[in-house]
């Protein structure tokens, strides 16, 4: 194939193994499973462990199965560069790992996954600083800022409330004030959005969810779009300094958080996500129309009080979310009117299933002051916006009418 050449979405990651060729002509990349990796010249070695040319080291710092499947988001993302790790969280972790130290300051978006929000608890009992503000609009953002504020955390749409991130202007900001801009992209995921075209820095992607897809591996990655200026972060170690600015911030986070704390991506979910990756877009235009008429229907019941979602006029940020993304997302939530008891309710779906994940296949659907955000008590979740009734749906790919029908049936025993 002609590299040059410039392919949709669905062809460039269809193809993007064969770009680099693969073992004995295989449509997969193989997986391997070696941990190590063996040269004939022992001054090969060295220079691998130096830097000075490319090669595989140890299965912590990677392998060409994660290889191929990091140039694959990468490709998705537009990035210069991208690292995989064991977990979406892991990939956040080591935002905290390998760039932060104590006295540092963050602004992070208060409208937050509840394991992010408890990352930055553990990041402050270590003497980092964490504002927490409304990030629905810049000018929170801007307000939280001090002299010690090296990055700013938002999600694209909010999981569980959907609330849309200022994105575009608070990349603005964080552009003139040098601070590095992270963007958990898992929510839109590349295919709907991509956070280089508002000047974030790195991206999140958590692909155990829609990436993956088929809810069966564990996976995250972060990727440098290339847009923030390594020269202006203070942290950067000299022994990350040797290439250019634009490879310094990967260069630290591969060996600072991926080696030192040991978050690696197995092969096996690296392969099972990168088959998954292959039927994105059209897994995502499949969710987002049935997220849209999910929505549009619950909207209209009279045994629904709120619905959540950035695909209705009635959403707050229907505007940006409209502006920005492709879609609206396959996320929505909602509340029961006073009284109904959602317990019921769930259990009288018949497709919908009681899980905690996102992003599947199948449609989950999960009680969320019950479970996710039990922990963080009833004062942060008021704070986040989150009801004490409210009911998280992660659409997936059903036939539209079946899904609408199990959800009606299920109200009219209200
Ligand atoms: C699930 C999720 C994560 C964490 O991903 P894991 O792979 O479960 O660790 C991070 N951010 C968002 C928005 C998520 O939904």
């Amino acid at each position: 194939m002609n590299e040059k050449k410039h392919y949709g979405f669905t062809t460039t990651i269809l193809h993007s193994d064969r770009q680099k060729g693969i073992e004995h002509g295989s449509l997969h990349k193989p997986i391997h499973t070696s941990v190590a990796f063996g040269y004939a010249d022992a001054r090969q070695l060295a220079s691998v462990f130096q830097g000075k040319e490319p090669g595989f080291r140890y299965g912590r710092q990677g392998n060409p199965t994660i290889s191929a499947l990091e140039e694959k988001v990468n490709q998705m993302e537009q990035g210069v560069g991208t690292i995989c790790f064991a977990t979406g969280m892991g990939a956040i972790g080591a935002v905290v790992q390998a760039l932060l130290r104590t006295g540092d300051h963050v602004v992070s978006s208060s409208f937050l996954f509840g394991n992010t929000n408890s990352l930055w608890q553990t990041a402050m009992s270590q003497g980092i600083g964490v504002s927490f503000v409304d990030a629905t609009d810049v000018a929170n953002v801007e307000a939280a800022i001090t002299d010690n504020t090296r990055v700013v955390f938002v999600e694209t749409i909010a999981n569980p409330r959907t609330q849309v991130a200022d994105l575009k202007r608070i990349g603005e900001l964080c552009k003139a004030r040098g601070i590095l801009y992270v963007v958990d992209n898992t929510m839109t995921t590349p295919y709907l959005f991509q956070p280089k075209t508002v000047h974030a820095g790195l991206v999140v992607n958590a692909l155990t969810k829609s990436i993956g897809g088929h809810g069966n591996a564990l996976g995250g990655s972060l990727t440098d779009t290339g847009a923030y200026d390594w020269t202006r972060f203070p942290n950067i170690y000299e022994n990350y300094k040797k290439a250019a600015p634009l490879q310094w911030g990967l260069a630290q986070i591969r060996a600072k958080a991926l080696r030192d704390f040991g978050s690696s991506l197995a092969p096996d979910a690296a392969h099972h996500i990168a088959v998954g990756a292959e039927t994105l877009a059209l897994r995502m235009q499949r969710t987002t129309t049935n997220a849209l008429a999910l929505a549009e229907m619950l909207e209209k019941d009279e045994r629904v009080a709120a619905v959540h979602y950035p695909g209705l006029k009635s959403h707050a940020q229907h505007g940006i979310s409209a502006e920005l993304f492709r879609a609206h997302g396959s996320l929505l939530s909602f509340e029961l009117k006073d009284g109904l008891d959602c317990f019921d309710f769930l259990n009288r779906l018949k497709l919908a299933i009681p899980a905690s994940n996102l992003g599947d296949n199948r449609t989950l659907i999960i009680p969320v002051a019950h479970t996710i955000f039990y922990e963080m008590g009833a004062e942060r979740r008021a704070s986040m916006g989150i009801a004490e009734s409210l009911i998280r749906v992660s659409v997936g790919i059903e036939d539209t009418d079946d899904l609408l029908d199990d959800f009606c049936t299920a109200l009219e025993g209200c």
